[in-house]
């Protein structure tokens, strides 16, 4: 598919932002075995049928995209997620960049390729193909379909350190494809110095998404110092009651409303093994849908914010920005 002007990639090729529809801007839809579920049992998703499932009950109450933020190399199973998108007709976005360093075995390419080395593994797979033998060894092998984001992650080292080399690649590599970038932060904290790094190799301030920063919500003024600088909020703890209730999340993203960063807002579950209904878990990917937008909708939210979050936003989050995209309203008014 050929799309003239913005465009967002997905594991089908190219569409129009304008097509992306309802969106979760955060999901894991399979993870294969490895450190990863070595770490963490509750990581691993490998059922293609049970993950189909799911898709097909988001398709089911008006789902539209999903972001998958699982990246190159660590468990990012790509052919399954062309398959399942194709089979469900959900757009999916997959991620090429790196996670946190502690997913990865000792001997992966990420701890000992050069800076240049991985700034062009993640280039190339938006330019020829996701790769599907990263895990392994250096990749070789690849599958048609093409990431649409680069996902970066920090751990409690922040940017410095052995992340330096791996933050200064995806910034290289977004630079050279136009792709947005979607980073971890952990349990919140150091989004500040992420955007600073970011912004500071050229990124637009639009084209950045910080996740996770709905983990910690008693500092409102943290909070409202990283919407300051334009980039996106993705509050993708909803439905996590270790962290906080629904109604917490809810009243908490009513007050980055108040303070007007509603088009800054985007929303997921992130969710995992142990959370979906097909995989035995408590709730699914209709979740967002059939149960936290009611319940925002009942604190007052109107329509139009709540399409926001869910439409809107994501779509220009995710265009390339080497085109950007405003929204019809505002494309409309150039065009005029
Ligand atoms: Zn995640």
């Amino acid at each position: 598919m050929t799309v003239c002007g913005p465009s967002i990639m997905t594991v089908s090729g190219p569409i129009s932002p304008s097509s992306l529809g309802f969106c979760h801007s955060h999901e894991h839809l399979f993870l294969a075995a490895g450190r990863s579920a070595e770490l963490n049992p509750a990581l691993r998703m490998e059922d293609y049928k049970k993950t189909l499932d799911e898709l097909l009950l988001f398709k089911s109450v008006g789902g539209g995209a999903i972001v998958d933020a699982q990246p190159v190399g660590c468990g990012r199973m790509a052919h399954f997620l062309e398959k399942a998108s194709a089979e469900s007709g959900v757009h999916v976005i997959a991620s090429t960049g790196f996670h946190k360093l502690c997913f990865y075995p000792d001997d992966h390419w990420i701890h000992s390729l050069s800076e240049t080395e991985i700034a062009q593994i993640f280039a190339s797979e938006y330019e020829h193909g996701m790769y599907t033998d990263a895990d392994e060894h250096r990749p070789t092998r690849r599958t048609k379909a093409r990431p649409g984001v680069i996902k970066t992650a920090s751990d409690t080292q922040g940017v410095k350190g052995p992340y330096q080399r791996l933050f200064v690649a995806a910034c290289e590599a977004s630079e050279e494809t136009g792709l947005p970038v979607i980073s971890h932060t952990e349990m919140g904290v150091g989004a500040l110095e992420q955007v600073k790094l970011f912004l500071d190799h050229g990124i637009p301030a639009q084209s950045i998404i910080i996740c996770h920063l709905d983990r910690a919500l008693q500092d409102v003024q943290y909070h409202l110092e990283v919407a300051q600088s334009g980039v996106y909020l993705e509050f993708d703890t909803i439905g996590r009651f270790k962290y906080h209730s629904d109604e917490e999340e809810a009243r908490f993203i009513l007050t980055m409303v108040e303070h007007r960063y509603e088009d800054q807002i985007l929303i997921g579950l992130d969710t995992t093994r142990e959370r979906l209904k097909s995989y035995g878990g408590a709730m699914g990917l209709d979740y967002i849908s059939a149960t936290f937008v009611p319940l925002l909708r009942n604190y007052g939210l109107p329509e139009s914010t709540l399409q926001k979050f869910t439409v809107a936003n994501p779509a220009r989050a995710f265009t390339n920005y080497k085109v950007p995209y405003e929204g019809s309203s505002s494309v409309s008014k150039r065009v005029r």
